[in-house]
């Protein structure tokens, strides 16, 4: 048994047992949905929860991103599975409103599937959340929440390990909840100082993960244009504040383009401002068709989450959030400065 495993605690036993018994029924139609920009943890956690229906004996689970994500995570075991909905919006639609059991796993409120957030209410589906972002919704029918995980990845690997499952977990979903666990903690940097992460990753080692060889396939795939836009955001486009302790990158399309960014080309640029000495603030704004995309790190207390909220409509943790501005980039950026100036606190 886990030393520091204290799952059942935390989770309460009861919900455990509510989707335990809930799983029994092999025979249900079930949908597994991942967040809008589906990260390492989006993705890992939904084909690790994947593989287990499938190592339980399920037959009929689909996976769904609403949209495109970083060619670094498609080495996933499953991944050839997921259905993006913005490739097949008709198709997607469907099965969701044909679910008997809908799963979403790394967001707590159906805004955050976006484009699907009307037929995800909509569907008579039963709905089950597991996450590990702070302030879920309502809506859903069971909530597997726990802000003290390290990742949605780790919350799934204690629940399949609650429900007496652990014994189904094949190397493949260990791949993906490895990969969720080290994508949302940066490689072991930052929300992981609880020793029964690590016991769940000694877990998934003992699964036979290859830390090293995954470590690659997520971090060491950049194409060269992937390289060079970052050596230019860093060279060109990083502004820093030193009296708000803030850094911040802007890209505009016409960046973007020069650099034929890629979804994922930007993952992790903004976590580079927060590495320089003083810094407790970095954001980084990225110009889309209709709004400004704001990504924001924090160290310590200061809380991005509520920054996200209040000024982005987005959200997130208290070390990482984003959301979206709908001015335009320079206005976007003027009102940051002043906001961080005067401090925002
Ligand atoms: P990123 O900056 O890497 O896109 O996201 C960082 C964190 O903020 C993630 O935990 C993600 O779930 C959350 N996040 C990013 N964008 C949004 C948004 O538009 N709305 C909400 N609620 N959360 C977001
Ligand atoms: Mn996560």
């Amino acid at each position: 048994m886990l030393a520091y495993f204290t799952g059942i605690d935390i989770l309460e036993k009861e919900r455990i047992k509510r989707l335990q018994s809930l799983l029994e029924n092999k025979e249900q139609r079930v949908v597994i949905v991942a967040h809008t920009n589906p990260d390492g943890d989006a993705i890992g956690s939904s084909l690790g929860f994947y593989g287990y229906l499938q190592q339980k004996g399920f037959s009929k689970v689909d996976v769904i991103a609403p949209n495109k994500y970083a060619s670094f995570l498609h080495w996933m075991p499953g991944n050839n599975d997921v259905r993006i909905a913005t490739d097949d919006p008709e198709n997607t639609l469907k099965i969701i409103a044909q679910a008997d059991m809908i799963i979403c796993l790394d967001f707590n409120g159906f805004g955050r599937a976006e484009q699907l957030e009307k037929p995800l209410l909509e569907s008579t589906a039963f709905k089950v959340m597991i996450d590990h972002h702070p302030d879920p919704e309502n809506g859903f029918d069971l909530v597997l929440s726990d802000t003290s995980v390290s990742s949605t990845a780790e919350l799934v690997y204690r629940c399949i390990t609650d429900m007496g499952d652990e014994a189904l977990i094949t190397k493949e979903i260990a791949e993906c909840l490895y990969a969720g666990i080290v994508t949302d903690t940066g490689s072991f940097s930052f929300a992981c100082n609880n020793p029964a992460t690590y016991e769940v990753v000694a877990r998934l080692i003992e699964k036979g993960v290859d830390g090293a060889y995954l470590h690659r396939l997520i971090y060491s795939t950049y194409t060269e244009n992937r390289m060079r836009l970052l050596g230019y955001s860093l060279s060109e486009k990083l502004q820093v504040i030193p009296e708000a302790q803030t850094a911040f990158i802007s890209l505009t399309k016409k960046d973007l383009e020069r650099f034929h960014h890629n979804e994922g080309d930007t993952e992790g640029l903004v976590n580079y401002a927060l590495d320089i000495r003083d810094i407790r603030l970095a954001a980084l704004f990225m110009e889309k068709e209709d709004h400004v995309k704001v990504s924001l790190r924090s160290v310590g207390k200061l809380d991005v989450n509520r920054l996200a909220r209040n000024y982005y409509q987005g959200g997130g943790h208290v070390n990482a959030a984003g959301g979206k501005s709908f001015l335009t980039m320079n206005d976007t950026l003027e009102a940051f400065i002043a906001l961080v100036k005067k401090g925002f606190e």
